[in-house]
């Protein structure tokens, strides 16, 4: 679905990714894990076309077969590209049902295949995200992290995105809501939607993907399936610094 060729970024003169090349097939979650600073946050926005603003980049990009390098993110979003940002981009004005009406649907593009998750209405939203339902008057930033962190998986939710590319979901959440995120990636995953995921928990990493690549000052070292993670998982941990 996704391909990767030698892609590579700059910050003015400081190169952040190096020739980095992986895949991502339908139906997949695929982790990229890494210390701080590996360059995953680039990646994610180097493949959404978000890079531009930050420096300049090399490489190719293919979803679907076709070469999306040169497409900015609002043409890779109606091609069913869906980025979950660490920094969340919660509208803080609006309530929670506000953020959740203002999703842009994926269809109208005749690049978009037929078969393919469908956006998902808000009565099916609630269902997945109860604590959603309970919260849809309040003002998206007085949600808990948690709290916050369901919104934005289920704005992306409601656009039919195809490939969700998120950027730590887990980070800073309790047990609980880490737990609750690996059952809705599932969900989702089992609804037709593709996954690649930043993530530094390599304990939820190995419990909910397929595949892993690891990430380091810039390059992808190794990539490791999931008996090879969990075999692993403390020498990763140690890796990491976690
Ligand atoms: P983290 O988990 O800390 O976000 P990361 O693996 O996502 O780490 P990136 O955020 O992609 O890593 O950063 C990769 C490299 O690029 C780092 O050396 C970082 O300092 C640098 N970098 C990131 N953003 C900028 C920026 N806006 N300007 C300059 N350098 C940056």
């Amino acid at each position: 679905m996704l391909r990767v060729d030698g892609l590579s970024a700059w910050y003015g003169e400081a190169q952040a990714l190096r020739e980095a090349s992986l895949r991502v097939d339908e139906g997949e979650i695929v982790t990229l894990v890494g210390r701080n600073g590996a360059g995953k946050t680039t990646l994610l926005r180097c493949l959404m076309g978000l890079h531009g603003t930050y420096g300049r980049t090399s490489g190719t990009i293919t979803l679907d077969g076709e070469d999306i390098t040169a497409l900015p993110a609002h043409l890779r979003a109606r091609r069913g590209l869906g980025y979950v940002p660490d920094d969340r981009g919660i509208y803080a004005t609006l309530s929670v049902e506000e953020n959740l009406l203002l999703a842009p649907l994926v269809k109208g593009s005749a690049k978009v295949k037929r078969g393919g998750p469908r956006p998902w209405p808000l009565d099916r939203i609630y269902e997945t995200f109860p604590h959603l339902k309970e919260r849809r008057r309040a003002p998206g930033t007085t949600l808990s992290g948690g709290e916050q962190q369901m919104l934005v998986l289920a704005r992306v939710l409601r656009t039919g995105a195809r490939l969700l590319l998120c950027d730590e979901p887990t980070e800073g959440l309790s047990p609980l809501f880490v737990q609750r995120i690996g059952e809705i990636l599932r969900e989702v995953r089992a609804a037709g939607t593709t996954v690649l995921l930043v993530e530094q928990n390599v304990h939820f990493a190995a419990s909910v993907a397929d595949r892993h690549y690891l990430l380091a000052e810039g390059r992808i070292v190794e990539a490791l399936d999931r008996d090879q993670v969990r075999e692993r998982e403390h020498q990763l941990l140690e890796y990491l610094g976690i």
